[in-house]
């Protein structure tokens, strides 16, 4: 079976290097807090020019740790797209608030501009009071900032960009996680910049913000270690997985290249047979987290999935709902969903990850090719 994502081929590459770092860790032995950490924040800054990164423990604490520094509460209401990781909504409900749910943009899967001016409004005639809109960089093409963050500014909102699928992308020049008041990542193993465990960061270039997000993340530090001036949690990043990062971060750039070509052979492949590749908008660069496609209306999918695994390939399904459609965020308010719909219908991704080859490529290529060749017949009969 071919995987979905090779971690294997990546890691023999830089074996060595990983076992040196980890060594260096266990021969200084700072597991927490260690001075692996600072580096890796200065480098995470640098690459996203932010006067501040933050690591933190995982992806969904680094969305929560913003939230608690915004003060984020009951009667709030918090925009995200509904065609998301559940993670994006979910801290929105820890802290008691409502996450308000926008449509899509169909061509590109990220959040819909007019959506959120309709989720907005829908939020004020609710009486919640609109604090601040999470557009989500999906399968790593960044949103579309320059209509979104006016938006957010003409009714007083904050930005912050979940770009845990989206580190190693650009916008108009912009590298990902340089654009709102402050952006959060992932290192979770499948990311584009993954670890070997969980991980995560935050970028701003607010001092305040920053300042308060590093003590939330050691339980609500003030000057001294023991002083407790908030309530905060324990939301660090291990040393370790820092020096694993650090490591995997001087192949990054050239990793990066790798997904484009390949998205670009995928793309080259499938542009016959599917209008819908992944369309990018202009003066955007995708870090291709995935390489996602959309089947044609009254396709089977099920029955291609299952044609596709018998030819040895892996397929995935994000997302098969919108999030509200999920039971747990089902009750929340929600535009006009249509497109968040049809794309949960029909979306299909296919391996993606830096080391497939051209060889795996075509094999993919024509496999998809046969079952919706098969799917046509199917159709047209
Ligand atoms: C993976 C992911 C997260 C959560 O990251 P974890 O590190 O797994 O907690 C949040 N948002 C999106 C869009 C993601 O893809």
């Amino acid at each position: 079976m071919i995987p979905f994502i090779d971690l294997k081929t990546q890691q023999q590459r830089i074996r060595q290097q990983i076992e040196q770092a980890i060594i260096k860790v266990l021969d200084h032995g700072q597991y927490i807090m260690g001075p692996e950490i600072d580096e890796l924040e200065s480098q995470l800054a640098q690459r996203t020019q932010r006067k501040h990164a933050i690591s933190c423990a995982n992806g969904t604490d680094a969305l929560a740790l913003v939230l608690m520094a915004l003060d984020i509460k009951a009667g709030d209401a918090i925009f995200v797209p509904s065609f998301t990781f559940a993670a994006t909504a979910e801290v929105v409900a820890w802290l008691g608030a409502t996450p308000v749910f926008v449509d899509i943009d169909p061509a590109t899967f990220n959040m819909c501009p007019q959506s959120l001016t309709q989720a907005i409004q829908l939020a004020k005639y609710l009486q919640l009071s609109p604090k601040g809109v999470v557009p989500v960089d999906l399968f790593g093409q960044p949103a579309d900032y320059n209509q979104l963050i006016p938006i957010a500014q003409s009714e007083g909102l904050w930005v912050m960009a979940d770009t845990a699928q989206g580190l190693g992308g650009q916008y108009h020049d912009q590298p990902a996680g340089s654009l709102g008041l402050v952006a959060t990542t992932s290192f979770f193993p499948a990311k584009p910049l993954g670890c070997y465990g969980e991980g995560g960061a935050i970028f701003t270039n607010d001092d305040q913000l920053a300042h308060v997000i590093r003590s939330l993340r050691i339980h609500g530090q003030g000057e001294h270690k023991y002083d407790n001036v908030r309530i905060g949690m324990n939301g660090r990043l291990e040393t370790i997985q820092a020096a694993i990062l650090l490591e995997k971060l001087k192949i990054f750039d050239d990793e990066l290249a790798r997904r484009n070509e390949i998205a670009a052979y995928y793309t080259q492949g499938l542009e016959e047979i599917l209008a819908t590749a992944p369309t990018l908008l202009n003066h955007t660069i995708s870090s291709w987290a995935q390489y996602t496609v959309m089947l044609p209306q009254g396709c089977d999918r099920d029955a291609v999935v299952k044609a596709m695994a018998a030819d040895g390939i892996p397929t995935m399904i994000y997302y098969a709902k919108g999030l509200h459609d999920q039971i747990a965020y089902g009750h929340y308010p929600r535009a006009h969903m249509s497109a968040t719909e049809n794309a949960s219908h029909h979306v299909l991704s296919l391996p993606m990850h830096p080391y497939l080859t051209t060889e795996t490529q075509d094999l993919i290529i024509a496999s998809l090719k046969q079952a919706l060749a098969q799917q046509t017949f199917k159709m047209a009969s």
